[in-house]
This record gives C-alpha cells, structure tokens and sequence, in this order.
C-alpha cells in the first residue's frame, strides 16, 4: 500500500478527452488555462515514474471515475487525479482500443463562438458554422435541428508526454480490490456524502 493514502486528491480540471496521435491513443485531462497545465506537468506529472502510473475507470451506469496516480521522484508535490464523468462516445472508442496502452498529456480546452471559427468549423450540433445565421443569435439554419446558438471546443494538446502501461476498468464490486481506487472512493466520495 505504500504512502499512497498521504497523496492528497486534485480534481480542479475541466474533463477528460480521448485522442488519436502519434499513433496512439491519448488520455487529456483538460484545463481551461494553459500556465496551469504546464505548471501541473512540471510539478507533478513530470516527476512521475512512468511504469507506476495508473489510470482506473470506474464504471457505474452512465458515469465513470477517472482516477489516476503515481509513485513520483518528488513526493513533496505529488497529487492524484480523480473525476466523475459520463461516459462519451470517445470514452467508449477508448475502452476498446487502448490495447494496453496510451500517452499521457495534458491538454487546454478553449470554448469557441461562432466569431472565433472558420466556416467549416463543425458545432456541438453536427452542423457547421456557415449553416448557423450570424444575423439571428447563431441559431442553426437546419430545419431538423434545435441548436439556438453555435457552440463548439478546442482542445490543444501540450507535447510532454508520459506512457501508460497500467490501464484497468473497474465495476463498483472491484472497489475493495484496488488500492488506488478505494482510497480515492473513501476519501472523495463516503467521507463527502454525510
Ligand atoms: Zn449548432
Ligand atoms: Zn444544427
């Protein structure tokens, strides 16, 4: 079990996203702002151990914890990540490709407006930008669709990179079985629902 239960839990970042590059699949946890990502990564991250970082899922309906964590060169500033999230198309391609393995990055989302895009800019709709009307709120110009105002994210990925080897999804039944995962469930979830 070593020190793990010392390491305090971090969850002030926005979601998690799942990507193809470099031919492989990318785990993003999502910051809004770009200087606390690269001070996280420096930190934290960096000093990671690459063949002791975990992630576990923990399924439970159509939510999931993220949780991940590391044994780290300086324990002084090590952190564990944790989140509730629902499950996403991209989370489930995730399941099945992993293959075992992924890269580690960190990654700033950046919300866009319909000012911010080029045309072919695809909305949170399906729909592109030029299909919305600048001149009536954004709001979409398909018949069939109920989008009011064009919304669409960007993520860019910052380039450091770690390698992850240890990847399991878990049932709530395996809760017990995982150290990692239980110490993140009773610190972040019993001892918070009173
Ligand atoms: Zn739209
Ligand atoms: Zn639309």
């Amino acid at each position: 079990m070593s020190s793990q239960s010392s390491i305090p839990w971090y969850d002030d970042f926005v979601g998690v996203a799942y990507r193809y590059y470099d031919l492989r699949m990318n785990v993003v946890p999502l910051f809004t702002d770009r200087k606390e990502a690269s001070s996280l990564w420096h930190d934290t991250i960096h000093p990671w151990v690459d063949p002791s970082i975990k992630i576990r899922f923990l399924e439970m309906d159509d939510k999931y914890w993220f949780i991940m964590g590391a044994d780290s060169q300086k324990p002084d500033t090590n952190l564990s990540f944790f989140k509730e999230l629902s499950k996403s198309e991209n989370y489930e391609r995730f399941k099945k490709g992993h293959d075992g393995e992924a890269y580690l990055r960190l990654g700033v989302y950046a919300k866009k407006s319909l000012d911010d895009v080029k045309k072919d800019a695809v909305c949170d709709c399906s729909h592109e930008a030029q299909d919305h009307d600048e001149g009536d709120n954004d709001v979409c110009l398909f018949n069939t669709c109920s989008c009011k105002k064009f919304s669409s994210f960007q993520v860019n990925l910052l380039k450091k990179k770690k390698i992850i080897t240890d990847i399991k999804f878990l049932d709530e039944k395996d809760v017990k079985s995982d150290p990692l995962v239980w110490n993140c469930i009773n610190v972040n979830k019993f001892s918070k629902s009173e």
